[in-house]
C-alpha cells in the first residue's frame, strides 16, 4: 500500500521555539540545536565522530521535571553531562536566563546545578566519609561567602572577616551588597541583614543557612555614614560541617553517618547521599542521570518520594533521566523521548502517554502493559538495533527501524517486502561502515575478493521465494552486483534511490501536535498522512 500526503507546505507549523509559557514557571534553561560528538578517529580508524547528541533543541521550565527517555545508548547521559558542563558541546547552545554557559566555565551556572548519578557505588569516593564527600563541593566553591545588606539608612559601609565578604552596601529597602551571597545567587537575598534604628540595630539571618542571628557580632559605629562591622562566630570549618550535617538530614540520614563511609551503606542510603552532596550549593536545577534504576523497586519509591519532597520544598526543575517509562509517568511534568541523539517526541507526560505521536515512542509504550496509550496491539517489536551514530541515516534517524515509515509511491509491495529491502540497504550500510577502516581499505586496494557468498546469504534469507515485481528485482539485482564489485556505498544508495521515500531523505522538523504545546519529529504529523497508530496496527496485523 502507498500513500502520500496532500503536498508539501500544507502539514502543521513548525514548532515556534519562544513558545507560550504562561501556564508554567519561567523559561530556566533553553538549549539550541546541541551537539556532543566524539572524535576518537585514530592511525588505524578513519571513522567519523559519534554524535552522541545531535541537534537536540528544548526548553526547561522553572520548578518542572522534564523526564528523558530513550534506550540505552540514545544519548541522554551525554546530554544531561553536556548540560552540566562535564561534557564540552561541539555545537549549538545552552542559555540560563538569556546567558551563554555553553562552554561550562560559567561559575555562577556551576553552582546553580547540579547532577546525581545513576550508580552511587561509582560515583562515590570510597575513601572519603559522608561528611568529607558532602563538604567536597562547598569547598571547591570556596563557601561559604557570607553577604551583607543594611537597611534603615542611606549609605553605609561594611567591614567584615572570615566568611563575611565585606564591601560597601547602597543601603535602603532594597540594600544588598555588592558581592555574592552564600549561595552566589543575587535572587536569594543578603545572608546577613543589619537592620538600624535610632541607636539599636536588629541582625537577621537568611534561613537555610546553618548560622543563626545570635551567633553574628555587629557592631555600628554611627556617624554621617554608618560603618557596620561583621563578625560570624563561626569558622568556616564548623559552618561547612553544619552545612553537610543539615544535608544529609535533609535526605533523610543522621548526624551519625558523617564519619561513615559509602561502602558501610546500602545502595539507597548511598544515593541519598549523592543527592545531599548535589544539593550542597543550593542549586536551582539538577540532572538526575538514572537516579533509581541500580535500586531495588521498594527503595526506589522511597528515593523518588525523597526528590519530589526536596523539588516541592525548594521549587528545583529537574531533568530526570531514566529507561524506565513508569517512573516517568510518576514524576515527570513533561517528558522527552531521545532517539540516537535527537529528541523525536516532547510534550506533557500524560498527553504522551495517552497519545503518541512519534512511531518510537509508540513503540516504548507498547511495552508497558496499561500504559493507558490507545495502543491496544501486541508489543510493537522494533527491527534490528539502533544505527551507529559514528553513521547516522541521512534522513529521519528512525527510518531504519520504523513500522510506521512512509513507503514509496513508486512500488505497491506488501509490507513484508518493504521490510525485507529495508533490511538489505541495513546489511550494506553496515559493509560499508567496516570499509572505513585502514584494513578494509587496504584489502581493496591489493585487490583481495569481496566476501560474496555472504551477500548472497543474506539477499537469500531476506527474499527467498518473496515474489519481487520484475523492475524491483533489477535493482535488487543492480544493488548486489555493485555490493559484490566492492562497493557496499553504492550499493545501499542504490536501493536508497529506488525504494527510499521521504523518511530516507528529510530529517524531520518538530511539529507541533495535539494541543499545539506537543511537539513530534515524524514526517506522520503533516496533513494527509495515515496517524501513527493506526499505521502501525494495520502493519502488525
Ligand atoms: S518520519 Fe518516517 S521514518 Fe521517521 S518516524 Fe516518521 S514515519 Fe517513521
Amino acid at each position: 500500500m502507498t500513500e502520500s500526503a496532500t503536498g508539501a507546505g500544507t502539514g502543521r507549523d513548525v514548532v515556534a521555539t519562544d513558545r507560550e509559557t504562561s501556564t508554567r514557571g519561567d523559561r530556566l534553561v533553553s538549549v539550541r540545536d546541541l551537539r556532543t560528538y566524539y572524535d576518537e578517529r585514530t592511525l588505524l580508524s578513519r571513522s567519523p565522530p559519534v554524535k552522541a547528541v545531535d541537534g537536540v533543541s528544548f526548553d526547561l521550565f522553572e520548578g518542572e521535571t522534564l523526564g528523558l527517555v530513550g534506550e540505552s545508548g540514545c544519548g541522554k547521559t551525554t546530554l544531561g553531562r553536556t548540560l552540566v558542563g562535564l561534557e564540552d558541546a561541539t555545537d549549538g547552545t545552552v542559555e540560563v536566563e538569556g546567558r551563554d554557559v555553553t562552554d561550562g566555565g560559567d561559575a555562577e551556572w556551576q553552582r546553580r546545578v547540579g547532577m546525581v548519578f545513576q550508580d552511587p557505588d561509582e560515583s562515590l569516593n570510597d575513601r572519603q566519609t559522608v561528611g568529607q564527600i558532602v563538604r567536597e563541593p562547598l569547598e571547591a566553591h570556596g563557601w561559604p561567602r557570607l553577604s551583607v545588606a543594611v537597611e534603615g539608612v542611606p549609605e553605609a559601609t561594611v567591614s567584615g572577616s572570615g566568611p563575611v565578604v565585606g564591601g560597601r552596601v547602597a543601603a535602603g529597602g532594597d540594600a544588598r551588597a555588592d558581592a555574592p551571597s552564600a549561595t552566589g545567587d543575587a535572587d536569594d537575598g543578603p545572608d546577613v541583614t543589619v537592620s538600624l534604628g535610632r541607636g539599636t540595630h536588629e541582625v537577621s539571618v537568611r534561613e537555610r543557612l546553618p548560622l543563626t542571628a545570635d551567633e553574628v557580632t555587629v557592631s555600628v559605629d554611627r556617624g554621617e555614614r554608618p560603618t557596620v562591622s561583621v563578625q560570624v562566630d563561626k569558622s568556616v570549618a564548623e559552618l561547612r560541617r553544619d552545612r553537610a550535617e543539615e544535608l544529609l538530614a535533609r535526605v533523610g540520614l543522621s548526624e551519625e553517618h558523617v564519619r561513615r563511609y559509602p561502602h558501610q551503606f546500602s545502595g539507597g542510603q548511598r544515593q541519598r547521599v549523592g543527592i545531599a552532596r548535589a544539593l550542597a550549593l543550593e542549586p536551582d536545577f539538577l540532572v538526575l542521570d538514572e537516579p533509581v534504576s541500580a535500586l531495588d523497586v521498594s527503595v526506589q519509591a522511597r528515593i523518588i518520594n525523597l526528590l519530589e519532597e526536596i523539588q516541592a520544598d525548594l521549587g528545583l526543575t529537574y531533568l530526570f533521566i531514566a529507561h524506565d517509562l513508569s517512573v516517568v509517568r510518576h514524576i515527570a511534568d513533561r517528558v522527552a523521548v531521545m532517539y540516537l541523539g535527537n529528541v523525536v517526541e516532547l510534550g506533557a507526560t500524560e498527553a504522551v502517554f495517552a497519545d503518541p505521536s512519534h512511531p518510537y515512542t509508540l513503540s516504548l509504550l507498547s511495552a508497558i502493559p496499561g500504559s493507558g496509550s490507545p495502543w491496544d496491539g501486541e508489543r510493537v517489536t522494533l527491527r534490528g538495533t539502533p544505527p551507529s551514530p559514528r553513521d547516522p541515516p541521512s534522513g529521519c534517524p528512525f527510518a531504519t527501524r520504523c513500522p510506521a515509515k512512509i513507503r514509496s509511491d513508486e512500488f505497491d509491495l506488501p509490507e513484508a517486502t518493504w521490510r525485507a529491502l529495508d533490511e538489505l540497504r541495513v546489511v550494506f550500510r553496515t559493509r560499508a561502515r567496516s570499509e572505513d577502516s585502514l584494513v578494509e581499505a587496504a584489502k581493496a586496494l591489493v585487490g583481495l575478493p569481496v566476501d560474496a557468498e555472504a551477500i548472497d546469504d543474506a539477499v537469500g534469507d531476506l527474499f527467498g521465494d518473496r515474489e519481487l515485481p520484475s523492475a524491483a528485482r533489477a535493482v535488487v539485482d543492480e544493488a548486489v552486483d555493485l555490493a559484490k564489485g566492492g562497493d557496499d556505498r553504492a550499493a545501499a544508495d542504490r536501493l536508497r534511490e529506488a525504494f527510499g521515500s521521504r523518511c530516507d531523505a528529510e530529517a524531520p522538523e518538530a511539529y507541533a501536535t495535539g494541543d499545539g504545546e506537543r511537539e513530534s519529529r515524524c514526517l506522520r504529523c503533516e496533513d494527509g498522512y495515515r496517524g501513527v497508530a493506526e499505521t502501525v496496527a494495520d502493519r502488525e496485523r
